[in-house]
């Protein structure tokens, strides 16, 4: 990342912010593909254990492919940001070998039994079981509040000592539902309170959750970081080095959801396109929006791009563009939905979002089985509810398989 020049635009960063030039002037991040790093001397072992030298001991503990890909995503979080004292925003980013592996190194490394954590509905469905079905045996409990409710969430700080972080997602899963992060960082830093974000459905492009303050984002970067579906991963970022360095660093460690150097090649391929790929996924996915909100059998579409959408001029004042992926009801319920999936010419039936295939699912059933019904219900999740992340396909073709499909 050393010596690069000031990139006007993300879409110069995402190719060269952490160009590797490691290996036989190779163009591309080569993939070392070695579990483990040979010591010149024991003197030398010594010191890289104590960290009086830099330099790899062992891949679960750093590989230089991984490295390329951490610099690159935190130039990305960190592009065109300054602290108040107008340096550029430094950011520590740890890969981890999936999305949930990275949100577990952030709630173990920031929580103790007695802690509470702040959330609110809507939440992807493994971090939403994470935090209310596998934190409470280690003596961590998750409180669901409305975000939007600053007032609450003030007297909620001033009341309870023990809320020690806000997790927020947003857009969230599948409502596209937003949160105001800049309010809720300002609240949450009056009371020593972290706030963490999982920024998947945005990526750095649409959203910067540092810009607004907030501590640590995560993101599961299978979705539209990598934007091709060719690898599980995920990352955790954050702005407090020197915790990032050590207690961060080693909960990652300890945990072992390490990144492999070939997934993390692919992933570097992959963020190269990110600027050109939003842009269109966004595109598409507006044009796809409108459609379905004016289809008749369409009896609601939760996309914050609309300007029916609760949350559509906060999504238009911390977001760039509103994302790609939506979900919406069909008026004949159930029944209808699933005759509608399985109707689908081009269009593919499965879960995941971010790639370059239009994706449809059914989250009641799928991502979020896992839920009770009462919470999924709660959460905006009926079981006719139908989830769609838009692809990079011609728009027109989108369409007519949507039209043919709905009947
Ligand atoms: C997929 C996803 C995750 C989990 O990431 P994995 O890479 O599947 O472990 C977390 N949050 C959101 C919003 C996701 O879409």
């Amino acid at each position: 990342m050393s010596n690069h020049p000031k990139f006007t635009a993300m879409a110069s960063a995402a190719i060269h912010a952490a160009q590797a030039n490691m290996a036989q002037n190779a163009h591309l991040t080569p993939v070392f593909a070695t579990s483990t790093f040979t010591f010149d001397s024991a003197q030398q072992g010594m010191d890289r254990f104590k960290g009086t030298e830099p330099g790899y001991i062992y891949s679960r503990f750093g590989n230089p492919t991984v490295t390329v890909a951490e610099e690159l995503i935190a130039a990305l979080e960190a592009f065109d940001i300054f602290t108040e004292d107008g340096q550029p925003l430094q950011l520590k980013a740890l890969l981890h070998a999936s999305g949930q592996s990275a949100m577990a190194t952030l709630f173990l490394s920031n929580v103790v039994a007695g802690d509470t954590v702040l959330t609110h509905y809507s939440l992807y469905g493994g971090t939403h079981e994470f935090l209310f079905d596998f934190l409470p045996s280690f003596g961590v409990k998750a409180q669901i509040v409305d975000l939007h409710d600053l007032a609450l969430v003030t007297s909620l700080l001033q009341q309870d000592p023990s809320i020690k972080m806000i997790h927020i997602e947003s857009p969230a899963n599948p409502s596209m539902r937003c949160v105001n992060i800049g309010a809720i960082c300002k609240i949450a830093a009056a009371y020593k309170v972290k706030v963490s974000v999982d920024n998947t459905f945005a990526t750095p492009y649409l959203q910067q959750p540092f810009r607004y303050g907030a501590d640590f984002v995560f993101h599961s970067t299978t979705k539209f970081l990598n934007g091709h579906g060719t690898a599980i991963g995920g990352v955790l970022i954050g702005k407090d080095l020197p915790h990032m360095k050590t207690k961060v660093n080693k909960t990652a460690k300890l945990l072992g959801g390490c990144a492999n150097p070939f997934d993390t090649f692919l992933l570097i391929q992959g963020i190269k396109t990110l600027e050109l790929r939003m842009k269109q996924h966004c595109s598409n996915a507006l044009q796809v929006a409108e459609f379905l909100h004016a289809h008749p059998a369409v009896a609601r579409v939760n996309y914050n791009g609309l300007p029916v959408h609760p949350d559509y001029e906060l999504s238009a004042r911390q977001m760039r563009y509103p994302g790609a992926v939506m979900s919406f009801e069909l008026t004949a319920g159930f029944d209808a939905a699933v005759q509608f999936i399985d109707r689908l010419q081009m269009c593919l039936r499965a879960v995941s979002v971010g790639t370059v295939d239009t994706l449809i699912s059914h989250p009641a059933s799928m991502t979020h089985s896992g839920m009770k019904k009462e919470d999924r219900e709660k959460a905006g999740i009926g079981d006719g509810l139908i989830r769609m992340s838009v692809g990079l396909e011609s728009v027109e073709d989108i369409l007519a398989d949507l039209e043919q499909a709905l009947g």
